[in-house]
């Protein structure tokens, strides 16, 4: 088995201080770099969202932050503005060790669709090109840390279960948004879908 670390978005407007700050999430950047010694391949995940990007509360006039809406996909948390294309707080945070990384991929870049996921965006069919780069250099063990727990890191991990990877997931190097229960939903979706939390 060859064994790649999936890290998901480590960026600024995560961290605190950020657009979007996950609690605790600049904690998580040392441990992670410390594990990637131990994969045979990184890659990084980044959001990357276009200014008028419908995940955005304020592109909904009236629409409060870290509300739902329905979109034509299925149901969609608005967030504050983050990670826009070029801000800085769409850059990894300054003490990632992004020279290790084999792959950045990007997601989240067309305005009418988020992608929580690397692997699908929220449409659960649009692939991402994730799945055929893991699979061409047969990394089938995957492992998957970063931000935040509950929504990019838990999607990207059920997918790849589902698309028959081997997949775990190390907790104490992920950090959660915690919105509505959303911590404990993801641990029971992940271990439903066959997901080792480590
Ligand atoms: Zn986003």
């Amino acid at each position: 088995m060859a064994r790649a670390l999936i890290v998901i978005d480590m960026q600024k407007d995560f961290c605190p201080g950020g657009a979007l700050a996950v609690t605790g999430g600049d904690e998580i950047v040392g441990p992670i770099n410390a594990l990637m010694a131990d994969f045979e391949a990184v890659v990084l995940t980044q959001d990357w969202h276009p200014a008028d990007h419908t995940s955005f509360a304020d592109n909904h006039p009236g629409a409060e932050a870290f509300s739902s809406i329905e979109m034509d996909y299925g149901p969609q948390v608005l967030w504050p503005r983050h990670c826009v294309i070029g801000s800085d707080g769409a850059g990894f945070h300054p003490d990632l060790a992004l020279d290790r990384a084999d792959l950045v991929i990007r997601k989240g870049f067309r305005a009418g669709i988020d992608s929580y996921s690397a692997f699908f965006e929220n449409d659960h069919a649009t692939p991402t090109g994730l799945a055929g780069y893991l699979r061409d250099r047969g990394l089938n063990e995957l492992t998957f840390v970063g931000l935040a727990h509950d929504f990019c890191v838990a999607w990207s991990a059920v997918d790849a279960a589902k698309l028959g990877f081997s997949v775990g997931v190390i907790e104490e190097a992920t950090r959660a948004i915690d919105l509505n229960g959303s911590r404990n939903a993801a641990r029971a979706n992940m271990r439903a879908a066959g997901v080792i939390l480590r």
